[in-house]
């Protein structure tokens, strides 16, 4: 499809601006992609992105998912762990949808260099795509009205949304997340593990192999602290709180320390102006819940940007709907995530039964496990509706 007038500006090519222009441009749609960043820079962090269901559906009708398959490492088994009761609980794929088994996952952890390199390319390649990186992006004020749509995918501290005046809210948590990249002894490489800590979750996440991503949440200053210790150290301390029987080998990088919030734009658009991922919401990392939910703003997007009633009428009414679609499945994600750092960071006798509770309905009711791990994979809001084959 050709013959928009005006080009649409996405502001921010990390792996959500990144990949909404792909779909666009695939679409007809003429894009202008600005990232201060150069190319490499974008595509050289140290961050492994858990993925779920919706990802994949959503990646295989952009037609990335086979070319993804190479980087992508599959796991089986979710090991769900409290500390605080000492109980754990596995989904596996028997716990998945029925629209989902055939992927015989319950996840998968993707590289963020690999997705970015694939992505990059096909952006470099497409004849509808202007890149403005690095240097190239320092370019004059602009004007919304000059677009079709101006779209902000430039993360958490969004310079567009600042500009452009629209609320946000949030709200910091005492905890911050440490992520490493750690190689452990034998240890099952399809298995994946969260678990609730008094000081915060735990994630540990295969990237293929021995190789797995820890996200590691406790008080900020301890995180920080942690990162700064040299490698035996961190190894000993990690030592102190894996899983029984993981055993770890060696650091495969530096680890890193961030804060962590939760952040929310009540309305997703002025004018043409519209937030996408990270500059619209940020949740706490507890499930690996943070990239999926950028994705399905940028699914929600796409969809609507090339539904038969835009193509005849125009975008005028894309940035309304695009808020309105997008509300429920981010307030209740922001919120499950929420409550779940609440529920489990905390020692109270009252919240210990209800814990005590969950994790046997968990263990003993398959229903329960597949509900919960479709909300999780999904997301909340295809409870009510059928899952697409
Ligand atoms: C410690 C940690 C662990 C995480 N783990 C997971 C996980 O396991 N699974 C998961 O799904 N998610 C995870 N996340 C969340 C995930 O990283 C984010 O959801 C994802 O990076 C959001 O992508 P984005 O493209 O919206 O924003 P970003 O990745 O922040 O990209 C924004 C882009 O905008 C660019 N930019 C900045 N200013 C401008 C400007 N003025 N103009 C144009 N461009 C600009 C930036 O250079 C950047 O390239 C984690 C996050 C953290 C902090």
């Amino acid at each position: 499809m050709t013959g928009y007038l005006a080009p649409i500006r996405i502001n921010g090519a990390g792996p959500t601006g990144s990949l909404l222009a792909f779909g666009l441009a695939n679409f007809g749609y003429s894009i202008h992609l600005f990232d201060p960043l150069s190319a490499d820079q974008i595509c050289s962090r140290s961050r492994a992105y858990a993925l779920t269901q919706s990802s994949r559906r959503f990646l295989t009708r952009l037609g990335l998912w086979d070319e993804l398959l190479p980087y992508l490492s599959p796991f089986k088994t979710l090991s769900l762990e409290d500390r605080g009761i000492d109980q754990s609980v596995n989904f596996t794929e028997l716990d998945l949808h029925s629209a989902n088994r055939p992927s015989q996952s319950v996840g998968w952890i993707l590289d963020h260099c690999a997705l970015m390199k694939l992505l990059m390319s096909h952006l470099e390649s497409s004849n509808n795509v202007k890149l403005f990186l690095g240097e190239a992006a320092n370019q004059s004020a602009f004007f919304s009205h000059d677009f079709g749509l101006v779209i902000a995918a430039d993360g958490p501290r969004s310079p567009t949304r600042t500009q452009f005046r629209l609320p946000w809210w949030s709200h910091s948590y005492a905890q911050g997340c440490l992520t490493a990249k750690v190689r452990f002894r034998d240890i099952d490489s399809e298995k994946a593990f969260e678990c609730f800590r008094p000081e915060g979750p735990l994630a540990i996440l295969p990237l293929g192999n021995n190789d797995f991503q820890v996200v590691w949440s406790a008080p900020f200053d301890r995180c920080r602290q942690l990162a700064g210790l040299d490698t035996s150290a961190f190894l000993d301390e990690l030592c102190t709180i894996l899983p029984h029987g993981l055993e770890p080998d060696s650091l495969l990088d530096s680890p890193a320390a961030f804060p962590l919030e939760i952040s929310f734009a009540p309305k997703l658009h002025r004018d043409n102006v519209v937030l996408v991922g990270e500059s619209g919401h940020r949740c706490h990392p507890v499930g690996g819940q943070g990239l999926n939910l950028c994705w399905r703003d940028t699914e929600t997007l796409l969809q609507l940007m090339t539904s038969a009633s835009c193509v005849r009428r125009g975008l005028k009414a894309v940035p309304g709907n695009y808020t309105r679609l997008r509300f429920f499945d981010l307030i209740t994600v922001g919120l499950a995530t929420d409550l779940l750092v609440r529920l489990f960071s905390n020692r109270q006798s009252a919240l210990l039964i209800v814990r005590r509770l969950g994790l046997f309905m968990l263990k003993h009711s398959p229903l329960f496990r597949r509900v919960s791990l479709q909300a999780m994979s999904d997301g909340p809001s295809t409870l009510l509706h059928n899952l697409p084959n």
